[in-house]
């Protein structure tokens, strides 16, 4: 079964399960009576729609029962312990399916975008283990998916076991197109918005057209230089003519982009938020089959350079954390989340200055859907909210950044040496992360670790509350980063 096909039989699974389960244990009962009360579901037209598949867990054994091939091998694979199984199967449960997705999704090119998905329930979006945990429950759209996807991945080489590079790499899987809204409620009302059609290529075309600005780039740019290669395109770095600034180009091959109308989204948002610390938007352009975006350049490199090559102390650390704040505040003020907060997605300038990249990610919130579920981010620093499957909201940016915080103090995310299966359960089930030799750190960060990294999203401070925490007033100016950027220039040379 091709991938499109598997997808929109899970898609129709989830649909059609959902509406089927007013009277299943997956519903509370406030939810079946809203059910019951609302009109009858239109159910679409599934196919291939046989069974559904049961997993529980035996406390007595410590085994799961009726587990798919494809999530035992990878649970066999993953080195949680049989003890680890035993002491939060649920969380497993959710890493499982969580990895199974994003393994799927890594088989298509990487992109990245902003999504417009409507918010599921939690509790109906994951697979749930009964409270009994001997009454096996577990029902998930996802298990059927892994299924039949199992039939055809028997040969395959297990997940790979990556390095750095590989491993902290950005990961987003497939929306789920929940037709329930925040309170749980079954969507069938009549006035619910259908199903966004999916542009063709000639709308998307067309879109883009009204957005870039018209005309050759080659002659308002010169001495294109690659300086990097992402999933989505090549980044250069060029000159603009008339200014003699320099910018960084990225350049996008269109018909490579496999889900290309949510580009669209991504520069538009990107165009509409403008600030100091935040690698801006200049411009955009069609060439041929490729867009061309043109943002600020800079030339100091990603955070990831210097917390892998150098160390930092507690004020150039308070002064990186003040400046990405102040992005975090604004965006979320402005009803973005970034969803991908990591070393990597903060760029450098060679003066100091901080800038946040990569919006390919983010997702920009609205009135009627404050809340988000999809699967986003890189699994080491993923809240435990996003592991776990439940709504989330901007403060995920939050949990991110302290996570951000330790790699600025480890040089790397807590579990990095993990499989990235037992890393995703053991920040569901760990919550905060152990922080090596905390007691060293002064007592001002301790807290303020703290304030990020807090498992309960209603404690954890916002970017605002945050950009008050005594910690900042430790911040030195920025050009105190310099020093740590050249140092990494050079370690690099070395490598
Ligand atoms: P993608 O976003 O396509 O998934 P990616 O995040 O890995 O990929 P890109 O954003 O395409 O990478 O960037 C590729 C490289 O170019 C990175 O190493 C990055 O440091 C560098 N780069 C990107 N934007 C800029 C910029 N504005 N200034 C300087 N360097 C940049």
């Amino acid at each position: 079964m091709s991938e499109k096909k598997r997808s929109s039989l899970s898609h129709a699974l989830t649909t059609l399960q959902r509406r089927m389960s007013g009277g299943s244990n997956r519903l509370s009962g406030s939810n079946a009576k809203k059910l019951k009360e609302n009109e009858k579901p239109i159910i679409s037209n599934p196919s291939n729609f046989e069974h559904t598949v049961h997993v529980g867990f035996d406390p007595h054994t410590g085994e799961f029962t009726g587990m798919p091939e494809s999530w035992a091998k990878l649970l066999s694979q993953s080195n949680i312990s049989k003890m680890e199984q035993k002491k939060n199967p649920q969380a497993v449960l959710d890493v499982l399916n969580y990895y199974d997705a994003t393994n799927k999704e890594q088989q298509e090119p990487k992109m990245k975008y902003m999504t417009n998905i409507k918010p599921p329930s939690a509790d109906s979006m994951r697979p749930t283990l009964s409270d009994k945990f001997s009454n096996n429950v577990v029902i998930s759209p996802k298990v059927e998916q892994a299924t039949h996807a199992s039939e055809e991945e028997e040969e395959e080489a297990p997940p790979p076991i990556a390095t750095r590079p590989d491993k902290t790499k950005s990961i987003y899987t497939k929306p789920i197109e929940a037709e329930e809204k925040a309170n749980g409620a079954i969507a069938t009302n009549k006035n619910d918005k259908p199903k966004k059609r999916k542009m063709t290529d000639e709308e998307i075309l067309e879109k883009l057209r009204t957005i870039v600005t018209i005309g050759d780039p080659n002659r308002k740019y010169t001495k294109m230089e690659k300086i990097g290669q992402g999933a989505s395109g090549t980044v250069f770095i060029a000159i603009e003519v008339a200014t003699g600034r320099e910018v960084a180009i990225k350049t996008m091959n269109l018909s490579q982009q496999p889900k290309k109308e949510l580009i669209i989204n991504e520069i538009l948002v990107m165009r509409e938020n403008q600030n100091p610390n935040i690698v801006n938007y200049l411009d955009s352009y069609l060439v041929g089959e490729e867009l061309w975006v043109v943002m600020e350049y800079l030339a100091g490199g990603s955070l990831t350079d210097v917390v892998t090559e150098t160390c930092m102390d507690e004020g150039q650390i308070a002064a990186v954390c003040r400046e990405c704040l102040q992005a975090l505040e604004f965006l979320h003020e402005n009803q973005v989340i970034h969803r991908d907060i990591k070393s990597d997605n903060i760029l450098l300038g060679m003066d100091g200055s901080v800038k946040l990249t990569d919006f390919g990610f983010c997702a920009q919130l609205s009135a009627e859907q404050s809340k988000r579920s999809t699967m986003v981010g890189t699994p080491y620093w993923m809240a435990p909210e996003v592991v776990t499957r439940k709504q989330y909201g901007p403060r995920v940016d939050i949990w991110s950044l302290g996570v951000m915080a330790i790699e600025m103090i480890e040089g790397e995310p807590p579990y990095l040496n993990e499989n990235p299966l037992r890393a995703l359960y053991l920040i569901a089930t760990n919550g905060k992360p152990e922080i090596k030799e905390k007691h060293k750190l002064s007592p001002v960060f301790q807290d303020l670790l703290d304030k990020c990294l807090e498992v309960d999203v209603e404690k954890r401070a916002s970017a605002s509350e945050l950009l008050k925490h005594p910690f900042l007033r430790l911040a030195k100016p920025l050009a105190n980063l310099q020093p740590l950027i050249l140092a990494a220039k050079e370690a690099q040379k070395g490598h």
